[in-house]
């Protein structure tokens, strides 16, 4: 300890309280006398000649960037100013348009504020002036290396640390100026939050504020005297970082504590890293197709906790605020981008620009974003200059024909949802950027959406032109981020816990969006395989979590970005509006959404408006309230099966929970299930429920149902109309019999739904395989019912990874080739001109099936028809939507030309969508050498195998029967460097462990698990380990269903391949 300095913990901390973060261990070298007095010399003429230099700055008044702290100034804007009020403090300069003084807490006279409410629009242009300024001297700390802490630890592994949610202070306004820098990969930044105390709590607490990774230095308090509004005070305080770094605490003066309307600015300089694993504010690069040389620029990636590795902030939902972002870039970077739009771009020093920004409206620090980039614009806003909100597309310059799908689906989607909620969208700009590599598919931002270039970005040209599936998934997620605008953004759940509310209400509201702007993909149907397989695969076992989860830690923050706040969410929500209806639906979200505009809301918020809306159209009964209704379905894992039983005239259900891998019949885990059914003489029309079943009820018995004549097996029955409710049914014998013998007489949705429920009730034993083996026959004469055969997918591929590597898949692919020969002989791998979006993607779903089961006829072609494009590469015959199943084939039946050929593809092509096929098909070969060099190539950065794209890679050759045990090695190998190389952002190496386990069913794999974890352990990879544990359960499934159910069903198998004379080659 010397030189006024203390060493605690690997910092070194002034006596004032600053701290900075030391960089290692020290160390020094030998040196001699007469070099001593040289050295001292130089040293005394460099010290006047800084003084000099800081002379001349200082009295410039140049320096580092700052965040507008009015303190600084406040007297001489006082006198320009003398309206400004008693929050002057910090918010003096903000550009704060006037349709957001609603939301903003002050009502500043910003010099710069837009005066016209109903023309809120973007700011002319601001032309840059040409000005020499001296470089700045700042006195922001040196940082320690990326990747590196302060105890040498890799800082990038995944790590789990807890949320602590620290009360007393709330954010109301952020001021910052960041300057990101690709070079050093730190960001420089000035900050000045203007912070009330929270008048709910008594006690004198700390103001605590989230960092990770994070120098902070010059923290300055600030209030201004009560009374005098523009007369300011700097108060004492302590600062010190908390513990393990992850956050900085200021604690003021007790003396303050009796004062209950505090309200100070605490404004600091800060050194933040610009990460390379997505996360935070990250760099990214890419090849200049001009130039040929590599581009970087600057992305960030903040939701759901990584806005505190860019600068010291409140990092939690409910603490809103208003943000005014100005962002230093380097002039070779021809565009910064943030939420609102730039009002004022200007030289900030020689080299440097500064652009500063509108302010935003109230929002969460998971929503501020900022781009840094050489990207070029679509030209929209240009050419649709009249519309508003201004849109604007920005991608790499040779990408820009890719855009039009997308501006086209934002056109499309804003004023159906301005419609549906009855609110108009308020921003004035909404930027979408592809950006080279991107964790998530994309992210709502609020006014700057980012996508990763496969989900924005569809390529219009014949050869490169994308799939339709393609295209709806790019419609779906822009459509999902737009909804944001409204749920998730403008009113935002309170905590991580309902992360599901607003996922939830983005999934449900774009499938409503593409509805309205596609009525012929059907896409509602689709939500009845699609959503359900997603969510009742991951709700199924005991490893599965309620859908509000009790979040406490950064990685439970990450775990539930997961199906079940996703699909099990936009499950619940249509549930719900089936429940009420759709007019009490609509009008509670409108009210729900005019209420807390700007604000949080939790669960009990939805529940309270929707039983008021459902009560007041006399859709839902007055005895219920959707409380009741809906904690079953919230504070509890999985889903019920209803059992179905005829008792003489009546109909009694029971239900029990679905679990895998097997029914219990003591677990007591209940819902309260809303029961929609027809029979051949009742048809409800609607999809609003009758009957319920409860909680407490041992059964519900429907009485007169059936009259003694229709009491038979030739008397339909079917339960859960549309599959609105999320449960499965199971019949009694008598009625699966007569679903059978009317199959083609039922409802499209209901066969679908037959067919699924019935391989997954035998996957868990609640029936026989028979049953379903029955139903699969359907699809041999059902060769037009896309639904039904996308709904057979999920069952069936349960199926081929348990049997694959079983002798009874000789029988089960015979059996499989049969029922899918006629649809393959039908539509074949030729695709005619004009046909619908479903028929496109019904026929490479068949040709899938019949390729994945050797129909020689599929594997030939597709085989011939990939041998053609490697002869011409420039001219690839293959139609989108068979890109997938033929490049599988291919590289499968084939050997290394195929697979370098593909590969040398994925290079060369610059469409996404395109790279996403091959990467997949990369992991089809049946050479172990080369599913070996592809997993090696995605820890490698040279390989042109992004970071968003590791866990496809890896799925891709981990759902390969040959390539598990290689992916298994491969992991085992490499757990250290595959962690520091993804980080903890996107849960890669939890997403690569879940994809390991589906051909894992022997006791041998789960000693193959424990060793992996061990070596976790040892590692120190906590959250790693527990994605192990999850998978084990998974393993343990697997095996269960060896052991009980293969024999019989590979018996099943036997008798109908004899009793169809099927043969089995
Ligand atoms: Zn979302």
């Amino acid at each position: 300890m010397e030189g006024g300095y203390v060493n605690e913990g690997g910092q070194l901390k002034t006596k004032n309280g600053q701290k900075y973060v030391f960089n290692g261990p020290p160390s020094g070298v030998y040196v001699s006398k007469p070099c001593l007095v040289v050295t001292a010399f130089i040293m005394v003429v460099i010290l006047i000649f800084s003084i000099l230099i800081t002379y001349f700055v200082t009295s410039h008044g140049l320096g580092k960037p700052e965040a507008n702290p009015s303190y600084i100034t406040a007297q001489a804007q006082s006198k320009e100013h003398p309206e400004g009020n008693s929050t002057s403090v910090a918010t003096a300069q903000f550009h704060v348009p006037d349709w957001l003084k609603d939301n903003f807490h002050t009502s500043t006279s910003s010099p710069n504020r837009i005066k016209d409410e109903e023309n809120v629009v973007v700011p002319p242009v601001v032309k840059e002036e040409e000005k020499t300024i001296v470089p700045p001297v700042g006195d922001i700390p040196v940082v320690k290396s990326e990747g590196v802490n302060d105890d040498g630890d890799d800082i990038t592994k995944p790590t789990d640390r807890l949320l602590q949610l620290h009360e007393g202070w709330r954010p109301i306004h952020y001021s910052i100026v960041i300057e990101p820098n690709v070079e050093t990969s730190t960001n420089n930044g000035s900050l000045v939050i203007e912070i009330e105390r929270d008048a709910k709590i008594t006690s004198w607490e700390p103001i605590v504020l989230d960092v990770y990774n994070v120098s902070i230095s010059n923290v300055r308090v600030i209030r201004s005297l009560e009374g005098n509004e523009t007369d300011e005070v700097e108060l004492d305080f302590d600062s010190d970082y908390g513990e393990n770094n992850d956050s900085f605490v200021v604690k003021l003066n007790p003396s303050l504590a009796s004062e209950t309307q505090l309200k100070i600015a605490l404004s600091l300089d800060f050194v933040s890293q610009v990460t390379d694993t997505l996360q935070g504010v990250y760099k990214t690069s890419y090849i200049n197709p001009d130039t040929k040389k590599t581009e970087w620029m600057i992305s960030t990636q903040f939701s759901p906790i990584d806005a505190r590795r860019a600068f010291p902030c409140f990092d939690r939902p409910d603490m809103k605020a208003n943000f005014t972002i100005s962002i230093v870039r380097n002039s070779n970077m021809s565009m910064a981008l943030s939420n609102m739009p730039k009002y004022h771009s200007d030289t900030h020093r020689l080299g440097y620009i500064r652009d500063e920004f509108m302010t935003t409206p109230k929002m969460p620090t998971y929503l501020v974003a900022f781009i840094v980039s050489n990207m070029v614009d679509s030209q929209y806003a240009n050419s649709d200059g009249q519309l508003f909100p201004r849109v604007e597309i920005w991608t790499r310059p040779n990408f820009v024909d890719m855009t039009n799908y997308a501006y086209k689906m934002v056109r499309k989607f804003l004023p159906y949802y301005e419609e549906y909620f009855g609110i108009k969208n308020k921003l004035p700009k909404i930027d979408l950027v592809s950006v080279p590599d991107f964790g998530f598919g994309a992210m709502e931002n609020w006014g700057l959406i980012t996508f990763r270039d496969s989900a924005l970005l569809v390529p219009e040209d014949q050869e490169l032109a994308s799939s339709s599936e393609h295209m709806q998934y790019v419609a779906q997620i822009i459509a999902h981020e737009l909804a944001h605008f409204w749920f998730g953004n403008c009113v935002t759940p309170k905590s991580w816990d309902d992360l599901w509310l607003k996922e939830g209400f983005a999934c449900y509201m774009s499938y409503k969006a593409l509805n309205q702007a596609h009525p012929e993909f059907q896409i509602m149907d689709t939500f009845t395989v699609l959503e359900f397989k997603e969510s009742m695969q991951h709700d199924a076992d005991n490893t599965s979590h309620a859908i509000s989860f009790d979040v406490r830690s950064t990685s439970d923050v990450r775990r539930i970005f997961d199906p079940i706040s996703y699909s099990k969410g936009t499950i619940l929500l249509r549930m719900l509006n089936s429940i009420v209806g759709d007019e009490a639906f609509r009008s509670a979200t409108q009210d729900l959404l005019k209420t807390f505009a700007y604000a949080n809301i939790d669960r009990n918020d939805l529940w309270v408006f929707l039983t008021r809306h459902g009560h007041e159209m006399g859709t839902l009964p007055k005895e219920l309230n959707v409380k009741n209704i809906m904690d079953s379905w919230i504070t509890q894992p999985g889903y019920p099966v209803v059992n179905v039983e005829r008792r003489g005239a009546n109909l009694v259900l029971r239900q029990e929970r679905y679990l895998l891998p097997a029914r219990n019949p003591l677990d007591k885990q209940r819902w309260f299930i809303p029961i929609t059914f027809e029979t051949d003489d009742l048809h409800k029309g609607d999809n609003i429920p009758t009957h319920w079943l409860t909680k407490d009820q041992e059964e519900l018995v429907i009485p007169d149902v059936f009259t003694k004549e229709t009491n038979n097996n030739n008397t339909v029955l079917y339960l859960n109309l549309n599959r609105q409710g999320y449960y499965r049914v199971n019949y009694d014998s008598v009625s699966w019999l007569a679903l059978k013998k009317n199959f083609t007489l039922l409802p499209r949705i209901t066969r679908a739904q037959l067919l699924d429920d019935a391989l997954h009730l035998s996957q868990a034993e609640y029936l026989p395989y028979d049953i379903p083996l029955t139903f699969l026959l359907e699809l041999y004469t059902s060769v037009d019912d896309e639904l039904l055969w996308s709904a057979a997918k999920p069952g069936l591929n349960y199926l081929i990874y348990n049997l694959k590597r079983e002798p009874a898949y000789e029988t089960f692919r015979a059996f499989m080739k049969f029922i899918v020969r006629p649809a393959f002989d039908h539509y074949g791998l030729n695709e005619p001109d004009n046909e619908s979006h479903l028929q496109l993607k019904h026929r490479a779903l068949v040709a899938n099936f019949a390729c994945k089961f050797n129909y020689d006829r599929c594997t030939q072609v597709a085989q011939m028809r990939f041998r053609e494009w490697m002869r011409d590469a420039k001219k690839n015959p293959i139609k989108p939507n068979l890109k997938s199943v033929i490049y599988c084939t291919a590289l499968s039946e084939g050997s290394y030309p195929e697979w370098y050929f593909a590969y040398k593809q994925y290079k060369r092509t610059t469409s996404a969508s395109e790279k996403e096929e091959i990467l997949t098909s990369l992991g089809c070969t049946s050479k172990p050498w080369l599913l070996s060099k592809y997993l090696n190539m995605t820890i490698n950065s040279t390989s042109g195998i992004l970071k968003q794209d590791g866990a496809l890679a890896f799925r891709a050759v981990a759902t390969n029967a040959i390539g598990y045990e290689i992916a298994f090695d491969f992991l085992q190998t490499n757990i250290k460097e595959i962690a520091d190389y993804y980080g903890d952002g996107f849960s890669t190496l939890t997403e690569m462990i879940k994809s390991l386990t589906i051909y894992m069913n022997k006791d041998y794999h789960k000693q193959q698990l424990q060793l992996l974890a061990a070596n976790c352990h040892k590692l120190g990879l906590k959250a790693v380990e527990s994605a192990i544990n999850l998978a084990m359960e998974q393993v343990n499934d697997n095996i269960y269903w060896r052991t009980h159910s293969y024999d019989k069903l590979k018996s099943f198998l036997e008798s109908i391949v004899s009793e169809f004379q099927i043969n089995i080659f």
